[in-house]
C-alpha cells in the first residue's frame, strides 16, 4: 500500500542566556563536570527558583519571528518523573493548556515535496534542561554511571509543531528552517553536535484522506541526517505492520544510529502520567504588551526578508541570495565586504572626478554596486567556501583569517590588474593559512602581475625561439597551438604574466612571420 506519512516535531533549543533559567549559574557547553552548579539547580530542599527574564525575552523573540501569539499570562508547572539526571524528581516546564505556554500558534513556510508547505506551530514553551548522564565514555570507569549537572537548569525552549509535515525530507527542511531562524535572532546557536538543538519526531501513517493514525515518537536522533533516516525506517516499519494486518502501537522508540533502526523504549506516556501541577514556587508571569512590542521592534531582519532584500538591493539571482542568507554570519560577511568594495569604488570615483562633482561620483559608484556585489558573491560562494572547507575552518576562524575587508582588498587588486584572478585564488589560499592581508601575501610571494610590455615581449620571444617547429605548425594553420604557447609563457612567469597582454603579444608575433 501507498501510505501517507504524517509527522510532527518537538524541537528543543538551549537558549544563549548568560545564566541558567532559575539560578545565577553560568550557561556554557562542556567544562569540568559539576562545576557550574548551585543548590538551586541541584534541586536541594528549601531553595527557591527565580525566573530568568532573558529566557522569557528570547522565547518571545522566537514567538514573534514565527508569528506566534504571545500569551498575556504564562505559568510554570511541575512535570513529575524520576530519572538520575533530574535530582528534584520533577522538571519545571509549562503545561499544554491555554495561559501556560509563552506562545501559541504561528508557523513557518518550508520547501515541501510539492511546492511550499506551511507548517503550523502548536506552541512554544519554556522549561529547564536536565543533567547529563555519562556511561562508558573515555576517562570514566565503564562499570559506573556518572552524572554531570552543569547542564541542569539551562533554559530550554520547546517548539511544538502541528502534524503538518508529510515526509522525512520535509522534516529536515523544517528543522533547518527553525535552526536558521533561531540563529538569526541570536537565541540559540543551533549546534546539534553539542546538543543545543535537539528534536523528537512523532510519526504516523494513514491512507490519504483517512483520520490520523496512531503515532510513534522517536527520540535520540542527533543530526538532521539521522532524523531523516529514523523517519524513513519508521515509516517503512509501520507500513509493514499495517500490510500484515496489524495495528501500530502508540509508543516511544529510540533511534540506533549504528544499526540504523528504531527500537521500543516505552509505551508512550500520557500527560496524566506526569501528574502535572502548577509550580507553587513560581509566580504567574504577566507579559506586558509594551514589552512584547519593544522586543518586536528590536527583532533582527529575518532570513526571508533579507534574502528578498539581497535580490532587490544587489541585483542578485534568488538562488544566490538564498545561499548568502543561509546563515546570518555569511550574510553579514557579504554585506561588510560589499560595503567595503563599494566604499573603495566611491573613493576612486571621487578621486577621478575633480572639481567637486561628488553627487555624480557616488551615483556612479552605486551603479557599479550590483556588479561588485555579484563578484563578491561569486567569490564567497566558490573560493571562500573552498578554502574554508579545505582548511576545516568554522565561520569564526574564517573571519579571523580572512576578514571581509581583506577579501574586498583582494578583489580590488584583481580588478586593478595587480594580479590575475587565477593568482588571486592562490593568494586567498595563503591568506586562509596565514591571516595576512592580500597586499602582504602578493609582496612576500612576488606575485605582482607582469604587465610590462617590454618584459613580456622578452619572455614571449624566448618561448617562440625555443619552439620553432610549433611556430611553423601554427603558421601553417594549427592555431590551436596558441593555448600551448600561452601555457609556456605562464609557466615561465610562474603564472604572473598578464594573460590578456600575453595573448595579444602572441597573436601579433605569430602573425608577423
Ligand atoms: P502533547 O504531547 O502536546 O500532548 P501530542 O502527543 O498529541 O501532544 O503531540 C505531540 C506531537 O506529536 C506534536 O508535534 C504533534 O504535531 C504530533 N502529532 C500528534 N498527532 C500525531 C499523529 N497522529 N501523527 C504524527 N504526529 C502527530
Ligand atoms: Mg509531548
Ligand atoms: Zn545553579
Amino acid at each position: 500500500m501507498n501510505y501517507e506519512a504524517v509527522i510532527g516535531l518537538e524541537v528543543h533549543a538551549q537558549l544563549l542566556t548568560n545564566s541558567k533559567i532559575f539560578c545565577g549559574c553560568p550557561v556554557a557547553f562542556g567544562g569540568e563536570p559539576n562545576t557550574r552548579v548551585c543548590p538551586i539547580c541541584l534541586g536541594m530542599p528549601g531553595v527557591l527558583p527565580v525566573l530568568n527574564r532573558c529566557a522569557v525575552e528570547y522565547t518571545i523573540r522566537m514567538a514573534l519571528a514565527v508569528d506566534g501569539r504571545v500569551a498575556e499570562t504564562s505559568a510554570f508547572a511541575r512535570k513529575n518523573y524520576f530519572y538520575p539526571d533530574l535530582p528534584k524528581g520533577y522538571q519545571i516546564s509549562q503545561y499544554d493548556r491555554a495561559g501556560e505556554p509563552i506562545s501559541l500558534h504561528g508557523g513557518i513556510e518550508i520547501a515541501g515535496e510539492d511546492g511550499p508547505r506551511f507548517v503550523r506551530l502548536r506552541r512554544i514553551h519554556l522549561e529547564e534542561e536536565a543533567g547529563k548522564s555519562i556511561h562508558n565514555e573515555p576517562g570514566y570507569d565503564p562499570d559506573l554511571s556518572y552524572i554531570d549537572f552543569n547542564r541542569t537548569g539551562v533554559p530550554l525552549m520547546e517548539i511544538v509543531s502541528e502534524p503538518d509535515i508529510r515526509s522525512p525530507r520535509e522534516a529536515s527542511a523544517y528543522l533547518a528552517r527553525l535552526r536558521q531562524i533561531l540563529q538569526y535572532i541570536g537565541v540559540c546557536d543551533g549546534n546539534m553536535d553539542e546538543g543545543s538543538l535537539r528534536c523528537d519526531a512523532n510519526v504516523s501513517i494513514r491512507n490519504p484522506g483517512d483520520p490520523l493514525g496512531e503515532l510513534v515518537e522517536i527520540k535520540n536522533m542527533n543530526s538532521m541526517r539521522s532524523m531523516e533516516r529514523a523517519l524513513e525506517f519508521e515509516i517503512e516499519r509501520q507500513a509493514e505492520v499495517l500490510d500484515d494486518g496489524g495495528r501500530v502501537v502508540r509508543q516511544t522508540r529510540l533511534w540506533d544510529e549504528e544499526k540504523r533502526e528504531t527500537f521500543p523504549m516505552r509505551s508512550k506516556e500520557e500527560a496524566h502520567d506526569y501528574r502535572y501541577f502548577p509550580d507553587p514556587d513560581l509566580v504567574t508571569v504577566e507579559i506586558a504588551r509594551s514589552w512584547v512590542d519593544e522586543i518586536g521592534e528590536d527583532l533582527p531582519e529575518l532570513p526571508d526578508v533579507r534574502m528578498r532584500r539581497f535580490v532587490e538591493d544587489y541585483g542578485l539571482p534568488l538562488d544566490m541570495a538564498r545561499q548568502l542568507t543561509e546563515n546570518r554570519a555569511r550574510a553579514d560577511y557579504f554585506e561588510a565586504c560589499v560595503g567595503q568594495v563599494a566604499g573603495d569604488a566611491a573613493g576612486d570615483a571621487a578621486d577621478q572626478v575633480s572639481g567637486g562633482a561628488d553627487g555624480q561620483a557616488s551615483g556612479e559608484a552605486a551603479g557599479q554596486a550590483s556588479g561588485e556585489a555579484r563578484t563578491v558573491s561569486n567569490w564567497m560562494l566558490s573560493e571562500l567556501l573552498r578554502v574554508q572547507h579545505e582548511n576545516r575552518m568554522d565561520q569564526q576562524t574564517l573571519e579571523e583569517r580572512i576578514p571581509p575587508d581583506h577579501l574586498a582588498q583582494l578583489l580590488g587588486h584583481i580588478k586593478g590588474g595587480k594580479i590575475s584572478g587565477k593568482i588571486g585564488k592562490d593568494v586567498l589560499d595563503i591568506m586562509a593559512e596565514s591571516g595576512k592581508t592580500p597586499a602582504t601575501v602578493i609582496e612576500e610571494q612576488g606575485l605582482v602581475q607582469i604587465s610590462d610590455t617590454g618584459e613580456l615581449e622578452g619572455v614571449v620571444d624566448g618561448i617562440l625561439a625555443e619552439h620553432p617547429n610549433d611556430v611553423a605548425d601554427y603558421r601553417a594553420g594549427k592555431t590551436k597551438l596558441l593555448g600551448f604557447f600561452m601555457g609556456q609563457v605562464m609557466r615561465a612567469t610562474q603564472g604572473k604574466a598578464n594573460p590578456k597582454m600575453v595573448n595579444e603579444l602572441l597573436r601579433k608575433k605569430l602573425a608577423e612571420g
